[in-house]
């Protein structure tokens, strides 16, 4: 008998969640100049690190002998500031990722189940999944969330309903008063997960008080993250906030040092570069104007998109891939998500976007 034949069939059955191909991989496969290679495939900062981050990052660097400090007393007491969010209400995670998987992990088991969009975040099944608890994907509306279905799908076994809003990857916005009457109108055995990973790059005006929210719902739990528009993917920090006791529950089965030191002193000091920030929302604009405008021009159809990112229809999406790549543009396929037709690309700096532009439409009229 092999021994993982003796996993939980649960576990057997997980579908690993598939990452962006990273430069180096793509420069090893096709023996491409890692230089001359664009990633727009992970919704990444093109701007890279914030500058206070990379302060912050070279002081802590004598410390590193030393465990982080595993309640991230300063990340929180920034986020508290920040926010006016009371530190019992914080929790700090590896990524948002992590904090996604601890909402799971305190809430469900096996004959529990959970909510979420059909083309939602691939993270959300994969948490319910991993913990033996069951997964119901609601259909989408026009590729959003169906707030209306979620509802309705809602069964006494439910615990967590997962929104991402902004949803990767189809960048659709669900209206923050719908959010709200959603919400409202949920049993409060129900958690409602919202991830706001993208919520740095709406428009002050799109924006929903998710965080003034949290005082009349107990049953929310806020997830965000600084690998996006605080450019600190690769170092892994993200947080939640929730009611003291769903806070508490989430930090029981957090690990203890899941954030390392440099991931909070630079989280804590990103959090601070309001510059850095602004910087990143304007050229994330102004990319996503380029891009679509381009795509309008080119008769491409798309997603509008609310995030740093947007997802496009074509005819031969695999084969559009593939010609990208060996043209050295990285963008992510989504069938996965239930759309094999559709690629998405991250906006990145306007050389980046010019760069995929002009190879898409050598891509799609077969000149490569
Ligand atoms: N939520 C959404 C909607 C995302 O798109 C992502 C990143 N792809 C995450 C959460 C997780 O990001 P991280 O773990 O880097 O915070």
């Amino acid at each position: 008998m092999d021994i993982c034949d003796l996993a939980p069939g649960y576990i057997r059955a997980i579908a690993p969640y598939q990452p962006g191909k990273p430069i180096s991989e793509l420069s090893r496969e096709l023996g491409l100049e890692e230089a001359g290679i664009v990633k727009l495939a992970s919704n990444e900062n093109p701007l890279g690190v914030s500058p206070l981050a990379r302060r912050a990052l070279e002081a802590v660097l004598t410390d590193l002998a030393r465990y982080p400090d595993g309640n991230g007393f300063d990340l929180k007491q920034a986020l508290s500031r920040r926010y006016g969010v009371a530190q019992e209400r914080i929790v700090i995670g590896n990524g948002s990722n992590d904090v996604l998987e601890m909402a799971a992990r305190a809430f469900l088991a096996p004959g529990l189940d959970a909510v979420y969009s059909q083309h939602a975040f691939a993270v959300y099944p994969l948490a319910v999944q991993a913990v033996g608890a069951a997964g119901i994907e609601v259909p989408a509306k026009d590729y959003g969330h169906d707030l209306a279905a979620m509802r309705r799908s809602i069964t006494p076994g439910t615990r967590l309903v997962f929104i991402a809003n902004p949803n990767n990857p189809t960048g659709t916005l669900a209206p923050a008063r719908e959010l709200e009457a959603f919400i409202a109108d949920l049993p409060r055995t129900v958690l409602v997960v919202l991830d706001e990973a993208y919520n740095e790059y709406l428009a002050e005006e799109l924006r929903s008080d998710s965080v003034g929210w949290l005082q009349r719902y107990p049953h929310l739990v806020i997830t965000r993250t600084f690998s996006k528009v605080y450019g600190l993917a690769g170092l892994r920090a993200g947080y939640a906030f929730a009611a003291p006791g769903v806070a508490d529950l989430m930090n029981r089965v957090r690990q203890p040092f899941n954030v390392n030191s440099m991931a909070l002193a630079a989280a804590t000091a990103a959090l601070g570069d309001v510059d850095f920030v602004r910087k990143s929302f304007e050229l994330n604009r102004s990319g996503m104007r380029q891009v679509t405008g381009d795509f309008k021009r080119q008769g491409i159809e798309y997603i509008p998109s609310f995030g740093n990112f947007v997802s496009f229809r074509v005819k031969d999406a695999a084969g559009v891939f593939r010609k990208l790549l060996r043209a050295g543009v990285i963008v992510r396929p989504i069938a996965s998500y239930g759309m094999p037709h559709h690629l998405r690309v991250t906006i990145g700096l306007e050389s980046e976007n010019a760069r995929f532009l002009d190879s898409l439409k050598r891509a799609v009229e077969s000149k490569v």
